[in-house]
């Protein structure tokens, strides 16, 4: 896959505000944030979409889910509740290809989506 910004952060070639990081993946705050708390989980490993996710990955998708409620529970969110997202492609609206996982907080949630 080509390389996107995300993996100018993860080689912090691009500065970001991180919040998490392991062997695996990162988490950092959104540039653009569309709620009070707006973190993105994503795996080191460069994976482009949802769809190039494979059985190999489960244990990681799992791991960042997880992580994902972690940092939840640790920016006080976690009680009142929160969105995961994933966008897959232009009808998903995904503007990045390096997979990541949203973490949205700190205010209500409209469903459905726009
Ligand atoms: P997508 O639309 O692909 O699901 O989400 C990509 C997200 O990455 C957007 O919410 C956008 O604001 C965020 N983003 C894009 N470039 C950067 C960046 O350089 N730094 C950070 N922290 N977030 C970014």
């Amino acid at each position: 896959m080509a390389e996107t910004i995300f993996s100018k952060i993860i080689r912090k070639e691009m500065p970001a505000d991180i919040v998490y990081e392991d062997d695996r993946m990162l988490a950092f705050r959104d540039i653009t944030p569309q709620a009070p708390t707006h973190i993105l989980i994503i795996p080191k490993e460069e994976i482009a979409t949802a769809n190039d996710i494979t059985p190999e990955h489960d244990e990681l998708i799992g791991a960042m889910v997880r992580t994902a409620a972690t940092i939840a529970e640790r920016e006080g969110i976690a009680g009142d509740g929160y969105r995961l997202v994933i966008n897959c492609n232009g009808h998903g609206g995904q503007a990045v290809h390096h997979l990541h996982l949203h973490l949205l907080g700190g205010r209500p949630m409209t469903w459905p989506p726009g």
